[in-house]
């Protein structure tokens, strides 16, 4: 709306001049005359914003509100507009917080928002059922003291909300919740807790199934191995018959690394990532006694292994899971390589405290595209080729999983016809 002078006011002015000038004509005190209708004019203007005044202070309302004509009535109409489209504003937010609230109500997932302290700022229903979150009393506490888990103590300190933390819920020992923390602004967190019973046993039962039957099939499969081993010792057999032995056996002891790849994957699954926090593991050691298995094993292709230990420390986890991480890189760098190909193997400590296992190969390298992909379950880059080596897709994904275990990190980069540089990095805390 417009503010401008009204006609009011305009005829109100003109009055006023004429009656000081007849004032003035009359008593021929000119200035006094116009003083006083200046004065009663002041007053009018005052006696009006006062009216709004009281207006304002009392609570804005159609009804009451005052009726003055002129610029000041049209000020009164102004806030009116202001008041009405204010009005419709909070209705609308209103409504809008009242379907967020029974949306939120409603969830069977505990919701919080949390400040930079880990403070809770709301939460909802849930919250109370699934970790005994008041969502009333416990406003400004900070989370870990209502929820005493130590793995969610741990979670929130190293503030790394890339994967979810399962836990059991308070007074249960199943981990049957799932906590995820999605940062939305710099100041507020949403802590957002499922339940994941059903979900997890599932998982549970697909594991265990996985598990046994790799179990089951590995007696069977040793003694088929057995008893082909034996048929291929016998020197006088026919050609074809000795030729399909051969090959019986090959398949027989690709299935045996694949049952021994899936298993090693299931027990790692299977167990809780704080099994892998052990004794300190003499890694010097460990790395030439991998170095000697591979030198020993069938597809070694006499590559030149240079073992270079450039420091003792130690690193604290599992051997048996370390040395297989080892094996593997060191297995995929000779199966990948041409035979009489130097192949390099460095373990080192970093200036920031941390340790570095490092292996180059100047093999057939790997195409960028297929880089991100071959940490995943199965995933071969050229199928033919791995299978031939005895590959089962398997062994990275096996190194990326005990390396999460051990806090380390993987970095693999290769080129074609170049080779291969595998990399892992341990952090300081982890050695020794
Ligand atoms: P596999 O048992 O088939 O070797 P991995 O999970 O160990 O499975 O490796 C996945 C794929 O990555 C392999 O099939 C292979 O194509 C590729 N790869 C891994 N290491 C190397 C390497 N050092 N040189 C070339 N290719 C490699």
């Amino acid at each position: 709306m417009r503010l401008s002078l009204s006609w009011a006011d305009i005829q109100y002015a003109a009055l006023a001049l004429l009656a000081g000038l007849i004032l003035g004509l009359i008593s021929g005190y000119w200035a006094l005359s116009i003083g006083a209708i200046l004065f009663f004019h002041l007053i009018r203007l005052l006696s009006k914003l006062a009216r709004i005044r009281e207006w304002l202070v009392q609570g804005i309302t159609v009804e009451t509100s005052p009726d003055i004509p002129g610029s000041a009535g049209d000020i009164v109409k102004a806030i009116i507009a202001v008041k009405r489209d204010s009005d419709r504003q909070r209705k609308r937010l209103e409504e809008l917080l009242n379907r967020f609230d029974a949306a939120t109500d409603a969830m069977p997932d505990a919701m919080l928002i949390i400040d930079r302290q880990h403070r809770v700022e709301w939460a909802n229903p849930a919250a109370k059922q699934l970790l005994g979150i008041d969502p009333l009393r416990d406003v400004g506490q900070p989370v870990g003291n209502i929820v005493r888990d130590p793995l969610i103590a741990h979670y929130l300190q190293a503030a790394d909300y890339t994967e979810p933390l399962e836990f059991s819920s308070p007074g249960s020992v199943d981990r049957d919740l799932m906590l995820k923390i999605i940062p939305y602004s710099k100041q507020r967190h949403l802590f957002y807790v499922q339940d994941h019973k059903d979900l997890l046993r599932l998982e549970r039962v697909r594991k265990a199934f996985v598990t046994n039957a790799s179990h089951e099939m590995r007696t069977p499969l040793t003694v088929i191995i057995g008893y082909l081993e034996s048929l291929s010792e016998h020197e006088e057999m026919d050609l074809r018959v000795r030729l399909g032995i051969d090959g019986a056996l090959d398949q027989s002891l690709r299935l045996k690394n694949l049952l021994e790849d899936l298993l090693a994957l299931s027990k790692l699954e299977s167990t809780l990532s704080s099994q892998s926090v052990g004794a300190p593991v003499d890694m010097v050691a460990l790395l030439k006694e991998t170095k000697e298995l591979v030198e020993a094993s069938s597809h070694y292709k006499d590559q030149p292994l240079s073992l270079s230990c450039e420091t003792e420390v130690k690193l604290i986890g599992n051997d048996t899971e370390l040395q297989s991480v080892i094996r593997n890189v060191i297995d995929n760098a000779v199966k990948y390589t041409e035979p009489q190909t130097p192949i390099d193997i460095v373990w080192k400590q970093l200036a920031d405290g941390s340790a570095k296992l490092s292996i180059q190969d100047h093999g057939e390298g790997i195409a960028a595209r297929h880089l991100p992909h071959i940490t995943e379950r199965f995933y071969r880059v050229d199928k033919g080729r791995s299978r031939d080596t005895g590959g089962t897709g398997l062994g990275l994904s096996i190194v990326k999983h005990v390396l999460e275990r051990h806090s380390g990190k993987l970095q693999i980069s290769s080129e074609i016809g170049v080779g291969t540089y595998v990399e892992m990095v341990f952090p300081q805390e982890r050695c020794e």
